[in-house]
């Protein structure tokens, strides 16, 4: 699953170090050497010139400095290296590797996009310590951003009730998923969406984990939920296809699998 490996070691403070990894990215892509998905070598970096407001630290892993940064132009494109979209990434490089990319993209786009005061238009200043931009001019502070959205996979006997996005580039049966408002509590914001995508009422809802998803910032947090009354009407704005899977069904391929999604699905999938 896409996840920070545990041995991971965040850094807000630039530390002391050799030889730094660093995450390039433009335009939501990864600068990485083709051949091999692997970040570039230190001395290809060097070369980018990169300003130093622009490079911010990310962690320690596997006794390796790990820094991020981001760029208006996609240089270094030298046949050699390439930019490379996260979501190319699953199933192609570690697990490990792709928890700290995800995290450094959120951190490259919480930098791109706070140069400037949102509410004045002042040049911002990043404080001493903590991942925050803030203004000299009003005070306003800008933390990365993290957007919580709920996932729940709905029991019934020894069904559960998948469904279809409209928008599904894979046009795959999956559990249903929905940002959260604001001013919403995640179990509202669950009630809410059951009823609004598939016209059903449930209740028991359990926590069953969650998952930090950087595309481009959202936080899933996964339930699952028995159902309690209703009959399957579906928002065909969003939803092209609702229905219960059980035992003696075809189900669904899993969906990508470092996705909660497929953890949640995988844990309630008949064993034939
Ligand atoms: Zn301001």
């Amino acid at each position: 699953m896409l996840l920070t490996p545990a041995t991971f070691i965040p850094l807000i403070q630039p530390e002391a170090h050799d030889r730094a990894r660093t995450f390039v990215f433009h335009r939501g892509e990864l600068l990485l050497r083709n051949a091999t998905l692997g970040l570039p070598d230190p001395d290809t970096v060097a070369a980018l010139w990169l300003p130093p407001e622009r490079v911010h630290p990310l962690g320690k892993w596997e006794g390796a400095y790990y820094q991020l940064a981001w760029l208006d132009q996609p240089l270094a494109l030298d046949g050699e290296h390439g930019y490379h979209g996260l979501r190319s990434l699953f199933g192609a490089v570690d697990d490990g590797f792709l928890g700290l990319a995800g995290r450094a993209f959120q951190l490259a786009e919480w930098a791109r996009t706070h140069r400037y005061c949102g509410a004045c238009g002042t040049p911002t200043r990043q404080l001493t310590g903590e991942r925050c931009y803030q203004c000299p001019n009003c005070g306003m502070s800008a933390y990365p951003r993290i957007s919580p959205a709920m996932m729940v996979l709905i029991r019934k006997g020894d069904s559960v009730l998948l469904a279809m996005h409209t928008n599904s580039p894979a046009r795959r049966y999956t559990a249903l998923a929905g940002f959260l408002e604001a001013g919403e509590s995640i179990e509202e914001a669950i009630h809410r969406e059951v009823y609004e995508e598939v016209g059903l009422r449930v209740h028991n809802l359990r926590y069953f984990g969650s998952q930090s998803w950087p595309f481009p910032h959202s936080l899933m947090i996964a339930y699952t939920a028995d159902y309690l009354d209703g009959e399957i009407r579906v928002d065909q704005a969003e939803i092209a296809d609702a229905r219960w899977f059980g035992p003696d069904d075809e189900w669904p391929a899993s969906p990508v699998t470092v996705s909660i999604a497929a953890k949640l699905l995988n844990a309630h999938r008949p064993t034939r």
